[in-house]
């Protein structure tokens, strides 16, 4: 095989592919449109099958059965993402395995040999379109194999690319039929359907993927598919780091001595919280010195010291209200920098820890770091709660607004709704209220208040009797008709324990200045 007819292949690609996708949509959408109506038609032969025996009943009845096949071949390889698969890693090198074991009855007359390298290498698709395409792959080169002869299969990596190549010692493709590969219902078999690489170049296409063939007529074909790897997350190894060292450091004049370097260390690995950093710094927090601290605590071993200082941020961040997420990305930030800073300090000091002593290192550094964060999240949640009781609790206070007017006379001015809830918190304040200033009249002004359920009515009534057992007075003033109805249908007369006043104004004219309405 020269290198020009694998240009060929390579740059006749493009044009199949982009043949391809328009080919396969206006089929898709021929497809669709005729396959019902053909199914129909199919229901109707079976029925006239039952009533009589036919012979062109029963030609007509296979010629359609073969439409529809083709039509099912051409939805299934131009819309393949009707099986909606999710994507998945994917190991190609297994999936093959797999796939050359289901041509077991083939291998007396045709040797299948394998050399996967970089197996551990992954793309990421939709599996079972693979399967089927290399599926399709391997039977065609099979199906170009006429006796005894020989396919070789290879996996391997290169410029982060998985490619898979696909040789047989068949019979080839000539040259003139190389640019008609992929084209659908392009066939050189009898029973062939032309759809198998239409599907195969479809699959490759969606995934970012290339096909090159190459090809000698009697010498065999050799199919190379080029796939984009599956990025692996690098595993984040510790840092080299130029710190400051003497061999007489502790572990705490180590961090001292480096401290600056480590806020550097710090603000780069935080890169997505760094932004931030400034505007808390402006609510007085300032985030690198206690980065610090806390890592002297940590490595120092003070558990006490930490959990104080733990509870002291969780307070201050609960106070100012900043995000927890952030907090958790810094920590994690701090955790990765300490872990460099005492990568370092190990390897100058030629310590080579022995694992025992790693690993319980390891377990009592992150203990704490855990023991902070932990104090540091009830110390917020603890604060936080507070915060929302102290705020329900003026809200509270604010919908019960009881005003001394002098040492025996208050107004309680209501407004928006009277449910029950409310009703209850009114009941109890003003009760603690009426014991606790002595209060002889009060004037509940309903002005502001539009509507009362009956139910809400009821409660409403019988808390004013409970004022008057208390020797309370009570004036109702501001009334509007709704409300009158609603106490009037709750059944209970309070007439003889509640005075009625129109306006508030009228009210305090009449009690707390004597006054009568005449003066007014
Ligand atoms: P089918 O296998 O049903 O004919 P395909 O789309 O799978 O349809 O293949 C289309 C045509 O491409 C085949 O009929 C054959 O002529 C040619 N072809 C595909 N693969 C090979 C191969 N490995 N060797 C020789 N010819 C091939
Ligand atoms: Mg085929």
């Amino acid at each position: 095989m020269n290198t020009e007819e694998k240009v060929y292949a390579e740059s006749g690609m493009t044009n199949h592919l982009s043949q391809l996708a328009s080919i396969g949509q206006i089929a898709a959408g021929i497809a669709h449109e005729v396959r019902n109506p053909l199914t129909a038609v199919k229901g109707f032969l079976q029925l006239l099958q039952q009533d009589q025996k036919n012979e062109y009943l029963e030609i007509a009845h296979s010629e359609l059965d073969n439409a529809l096949k083709t039509l099912n071949n051409l939805l299934q390889v131009s819309k393949p993402d009707l099986e909606d698969e999710e994507f998945q890693t994917i190991y190609l090198s297994v999936e093959l395995e797999s796939i050359i074991n289901l041509f077991q009855d083939k291998m007396y007359e045709i040797t299948i040999q394998t050399d996967f390298q970089n197996t551990g290498a992954a793309i990421y698709g939709r599996k079972n379109q693979f399967k089927k395409a290399f599926f399709n792959l391997i039977k065609n080169a099979i199906e170009a194999i006429d006796g005894e002869g020989a396919i070789t299969l290879t996996h391997y990596t290169k410029n982060n690319e998985v490619i898979v190549t696909i040789q047989d010692t068949g019979v080839g493709i000539p040259e003139e039929k190389l640019s008609l590969l992929g084209t659908p219902f392009f066939t050189t078999k009898d029973q062939g359907t032309g759809m198998g690489l239409a599907q195969v170049f479809s699959v490759i296409y969606q995934h970012g993927g290339m096909i090159l063939v190459d090809s000698k007529k009697n010498q065999g074909t050799s199919f190379t598919i080029r796939l984009p790897q599956q990025q692996q997350k690098t595993q984040r190894g510790v840092r080299k780091l130029d710190v400051m060292f003497d061999d007489k450091y502790s572990i705490k004049e180590y961090f001292l001595g480096n401290q600056k370097l480590f806020e550097d260390r710090l603000l780069a690995e935080a890169t997505t919280v760094s932004d931030k950093i400034d505007d808390i710094h402006n609510v007085g927090i300032n985030l690198l010195n206690n980065a610090h601290k806390l890592v002297l605590y940590v490595v120092e071993g003070r558990e006490h010291e930490l959990i104080s200082f733990a509870k002291q941020e969780g307070m201050a961040w609960a106070m100012h209200s900043l995000t927890l997420a952030f907090k958790l990305e810094w920590i994690q930030a701090i955790r990765r920098t300490l872990w460099d800073f005492l990568y370092n300090f190990d390897a100058l000091n030629k310590l080579e820890t022995d694992r025992i002593t790693f690993f319980s290192m390891e377990k009592s550094i992150n203990e704490l770091i855990d023991q902070f964060l932990t104090h540091f999240f009830i110390t917020y949640t603890k604060y936080k709660d507070e915060l929302l009781e102290n705020q329900r609790k003026l809200v509270e206070n604010l919908s019960v607004p009881i005003i001394p007017i002098n040492k025996e006379i208050c107004i309680l001015p209501l407004i928006g709704t009277l449910d029950d809830l409310r009703i209850s918190t009114i009941q109890n304040k003003v009760l603690a209220e009426i014991e606790y200033r002595q209060i002889q009249t009060l004037i509940i002004d309903l002005s502001g208040v539009a509507s009362m359920e009956k139910e809400a009515a009821r409660n409403f009534v019988q808390i004013i009797q409970g004022f008057s057992m208390m020797g309370c007075k009570t004036i109702l003033t501001g009334m509007r008709a709704e409300i009158v109805k609603s106490l009037i249908t709750s059944g209970v007369d309070i007439s003889h324990k509640v005075e009625f006043k129109g306006t508030l104004q009228l009210a305090l004219n009449d009690i707390v200045f004597h006054k009568d309405l005449q003066e007014v």
